[in-house]
């Protein structure tokens, strides 16, 4: 594998990130308030837990409560993949990004897509059954700092769970869609989003949170699956000392804190990862980033900052911690600990182990004892720059001077996008393997010395606007994707293959020694589970970050994926080798059998805009500070130096008629409907004007380019 392209990289900032909560806004909306019963579908405990007796269904996020997103089904295999073609599609009506895993069971298919809507097919013909949409309001998306998606439903007991982008988790009946309860997790106060997957533990639901990029504390929470009733909450981080802990774990953790954490949040939000060992009693959690990023303005006096970055071990009735083992202490780099937690048992050093291994963004694969959390090994899967490598004696990773940006600009491995992020990963009981959708990528970490907390904007401590101006100071790293097959006995990578994106597909591996995987630059590929060789490949011209799933329907194999770019990538992430770049992108699930008879809807091309766009007019002596602001204020969505990814409207492509409204948009929110909303609070109308200046000389720069 080479790295054949090389590029400038820097990313901004993405990850997501968790958040926080503040307790006195945990309303329930409506328990008790509807006279909606439940449907017909019957997921239980005994169904999930015995869910390889059933490998037709899709019973759960990960299929497993190990979530090993690995099926049992063989039907389609290595011999005869070629004949694998599109059995249906479906088009769920949105353009954003869409991340969800598909449930699939009695028939049925129910999945998410953008803005937490909700969407219940036949699995065998992509029929509509019903839909569900929560109408978030379009202001939302600002507070979302990657993208409006969701990860998927949890079905149990005849009821669908959502947890909508506003904060809410909302039961809705199986059959019809019609809501059951509706409550709030979140503080609407306070910048809380969720976009993860609920699981469905002992009839409780479990819900995290995001929104650490803008100042939340992170909590977990668990309601009665029946009633919506709250039964528990974990805080991943300890509250303002003066009060009294929640309990003795946060006590514990607040002699890791110093300085007034509290005051912003602390940050460890929750915001995906979950796994449960029905046999230990025991719920994994993958707790996020601190908030702010950088450890000098969240913690001054220094400090591990427990529980962030860390793995939790629960007990699932009560939300007591159990263990806890922390990826990266006093994290300084967005290093979330929410990538996929994934459970198996494998042979170490002759003996049987019980095994949790993650992949964490901080670039180190790590195999603990799920029973205890006792660290096996752990060894970097992607280039490293801020650690050396984890020591054994004492769990914790070795800090480089190059990862340290407190007096200098450092150029740092992994970026805030990890060497790994949520996309799912795949174990193979059969190769003994683990399979991970690397990023690779670095970031510019600038440090802001006078970083000041603003609840209406990202509040980082690390200075956005310093990268395009140390761009060609930097040394050019290269940025791909890559698909590793990693021994997690020996930690080492067994094959590897390279993509030109690097914000790729989740998994799935199957017991016809297969692997799936979506790309961004719109393709859908089979491998061989065992040595990595292409054996299938559909070019369908979206983008895809989703994980797919497999399930039988009348003695048919089906394999199914959601396409639609988006996620973190919007900051700008891949632009020019991503489909989005070149075509839109519709969510649309895409679902295949052995002979089946479906077409690809046509996907439209963007206009070719550069050399169609009349050249710029209206620079003022302002654009230097319209730069500035830009990068502070909407490059997180609309991406550094104003190259979109192709998911958020490309700003270099303004028409006339939008250059004389900007001001309309921006600051009256003429677009909010869209996820655009107004930024009155924080930018005045000459703001305005010099963030359009900047704008147009981009626009004419690249259009510039783009002619010779
Ligand atoms: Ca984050």
């Amino acid at each position: 594998m080479t790295k054949s392209r090389w590029m400038i990289l820097v990313w901004i900032l993405v990850l997501v990130v968790g958040c926080a909560e503040s307790d006195p806004s945990d309303s329930s909306g409506s328990p008790g308030g509807s006279s909606v019963g439940p449907g017909s579908t019957a997921i239980n405990a005994a169904r999930i837990v015995a869910a390889d007796d059933e490998p037709e269904s899709w019973l759960a996020h990960g299929r497993t409560y190990d979530e090993q997103r690995f099926s049992p089904l063989d039907q389609i295999n290595d011999g005869n993949i070629g004949e694998l073609t599109l059995a249906w599609t479906y088009d769920t009506g949105g353009d954003r990004g869409h991340e969800a895993t598909p449930i699939v069971v009695d028939g049925k298919m129910f999945l998410t897509a953008d803005w937490s809507i909700v969407h219940a097919l036949d699995a065998a013909t992509g029929e509509l059954l019903w839909s569900y949409d929560p109408e978030v309001p379009g202001e939302v998306g600002r507070i979302a700092c990657c993208d409006v998606v969701n990860r998927g439903v949890a079905v149990w007991e005849g009821r669908v769970f959502v947890g909508a982008l506003d904060g809410r988790l909302i039961a809705l009946n199986s059959d019809t869609g019609e809501v059951i309860w509706d409550v709030r997790t979140t503080d609407p106060e306070k910048p809380y989003t969720i976009t993860g997957a609920p699981r469905v533990v002992k009839g409780k639901v479990v819900i995290g949170n995001g929104g650490a990029e803008y100042g939340v504390r992170g909590y977990v929470t668990a309601y009665d699956a029946e009633t919506g009733d709250r039964v528990w909450r974990f805080y991943t981080v300890p509250g303002d000392p003066s009060l009294p802990f929640e309990n003795p774990a946060l006590e514990a953790a607040a002699e890791t804190w110093t300085g007034e954490w509290w005051k912003i949040g602390g940050g460890g939000t929750a915001w995906d990862s979950m796994a449960f060992d029905p046999e230990l009693d025991l719920l994994y959690i993958g707790v996020g980033n601190g908030s702010p990023w950088t450890r000098v303005h969240r913690s001054p006096g220094g400090g591990d900052n427990l529980y962030l970055s860390s793995i939790v071990a629960l007990r699932p009735d009560t939300g007591e911690l159990v263990w806890h083992y922390q990826t990266t202490p006093g994290d300084n780099w967005d290093y979330t600990a929410t990538q996929h937690i994934l459970l198996a048992d494998i042979e170490i050093d002759g003996e049987e182990r019980q095994v949790l291994m993650q992949a964490p963004k901080n670039g180190f694969f790590y195999v603990l004892d799920r029973g205890t959390g006792e660290l096996l090994s752990a060894e970097n899967y992607v280039d490293v720059t801020w650690a050396t490598h984890v020591d054994m004696e004492t769990g914790r990773p070795v800090e480089t001077e190059e990862g340290i940006y407190d007096d200098q600009p450092r150029m740092i491995l992994p970026s805030p996008s990890g060497g790994h992020n949520w996309h799912p990963m795949t174990f193979s009981p059969d190769t003994g393997l683990v399979y991970i959708p690397t990023i690779e990528l670095a970031l510019i970490y600038a440090l802001d010395s006078g970083f000041e907390y603003n609840a209406k904007t990202w509040n980082l401590g690390i200075d956005l606007a310093a990268i395009p101006k140390l761009l060609g100071e930097m040394p050019a790293v290269p940025t791909f994707g890559s698909l590793k097959a990693w021994d997690p006995v020996t930690q080492t990578e067994v094959w590897s293959q390279q993509h030109p994106g690097a914000f790729n597909g989740g998994l799935l591996s199957t017991a016809g020694n297969l692997l799936f995987q979506g790309t961004a630059d719109g393709r859908f590929i089979a491998y061989s589970a065992d040595v990595g060789e292409v054996l299938w490949e559909e070019q369908v011209n979206i983008g895809i970050v989703a994980p797919p799933v497999s399930y039988a329907i009348d003695g048919e194999q089906y394999v199914a994926v959601l396409a639609g770019w988006g996620g973190n990538v919007i900051v700008g992430m891949d632009a020019g080798v991503s489909a989005a770049s070149t075509f839109e992108n519709p969510g649309r699930l895409l679902a295949y059998k052995l002979g089946g008879e479906a077409d690809y809807p046509d996907v439209r091309q963007k206009r070719q805009a550069f050399l169609a766009a009349a050249p710029g007019s209206g620079y003022s002596d302002q654009e230097e500070r319209g730069q500035d602001l830009y990068h502070q204020l909407c490059a997180v969505c609309h991406g550094l130096l104003a190259v979109s990814s192709g998911v958020t409207a490309d700003l270099r492509l303004m028409s006339d008629r939008v250059h004389e409204n900007f001001d309309v948009v921006v600051r009256d929110g003429s677009l909010v409907e869209n996820g655009m909303s107004s930024f009155a609070d924080v930018l005045e109308e000459a703001d305005v004007e010099a963030i359009r200046a900047y704008l147009t000389r981009r626009g004419d720069e690249d259009r510039a380019a783009a002619a010779q």
